[in-house]
């Protein structure tokens, strides 16, 4: 479970953050919606310890995330970045050996039977099992986003954060990545904060939407739910239209 109580989060006079409370059930898979500068990135990098918090609290399953207990929660948490943290003159086994361990430079570590066949199980789930040698460098964008996948899945993460993970690729390879993010949510019960441009997509495949605007909770409740009203509460007037 994630439990965000009264988090704000500034930088220099800018508030970027004001006040956010929500809680995440094991197992629930939220979309955070929100225009461009809303906190939505900002948010996430809290929850998994990259930027620091100005007020509130963090806790996933009962650790209170401070600087002491940094490590012990980030074992429990997979970052999805947005396609930009692979590297492409790895192969895609080396990509997702690195989510076997935190903090080492990838060409210099040796890596166990255990992590290697965690790593190729990861690549098999995310569908990749014929890339697996390949250099990531001669991979799609939506391969290289599912390698992106296979690493934080590597960890074993309770929870998955992902920030945009979707918002490079075409409106099907898009789905095709959700829909996968939906599957290991629903396999391995694990937890899955994502945020996502398509408000669409959102609705159809996430079970709640938290909607932020100016660095505030403007929406949260069941993704089914979400009314034109609810979306102009998120968007205000940048919202035209919404299919
Ligand atoms: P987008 O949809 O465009 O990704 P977002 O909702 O993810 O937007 P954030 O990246 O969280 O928005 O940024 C929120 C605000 O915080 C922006 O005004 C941004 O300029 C500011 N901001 C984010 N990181 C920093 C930083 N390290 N230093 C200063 N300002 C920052
Ligand atoms: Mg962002």
């Amino acid at each position: 479970m994630i439990d965000v109580e009264h988090l704000t989060k500034s930088f220099g006079p800018l508030r970027v953050l004001d006040g956010v409370t929500f809680r995440v059930p094991r197992g629930e898979f939220v979309a955070v919606l929100g225009p461009s500068g809303a906190g939505k990135s900002t948010l996430l990098r809290c929850l998994n310890g990259l930027v620091a918090p100005s007020g509130g609290s963090i806790a996933v399953d009962g650790i209170v995330l401070d600087r002491r207990r940094l490590a012990a929660v980030r074992k429990r948490i997979g970052f999805i970045f947005q396609g930009v943290n692979v590297h492409g003159n790895l192969s895609v086994l080396r990509n997702v050996l690195v989510g076997r361990l935190a903090g080492k430079a990838p060409w210099d570590v040796v890596f166990s039977g255990e992590d290697r066949r965690v790593a190729r199980a990861a690549i098999e789930r995310v569908g990749l099992g014929a890339k697996v040698q390949a250099r990531v460098s001669t991979l799609s964008g939506g391969q290289r986003q599912r390698v992106g996948i296979a690493r934080a899945l590597a960890h074993d993460p309770a929870v998955l954060l992902a920030d945009e993970p979707i918002s490079s690729l075409d409106p099907v390879t898009g789905r095709e990545v959700l829909d996968l993010l939906r599957e290991i949510n629903r396999d391995r019960g694990v937890t899955v904060v994502c945020n996502l441009h398509d408000v669409r997509l959102a609705t159809r495949v996430t079970d709640r939407v938290i909607g932020l605007r100016d660095g505030a909770i403007a929406f949260d409740g069941p993704a089914d739910r979400l009314t034109p009203g609810d979306l102009a509460r998120i968007y205000g007037d940048r919202l035209h239209e919404r299919d």
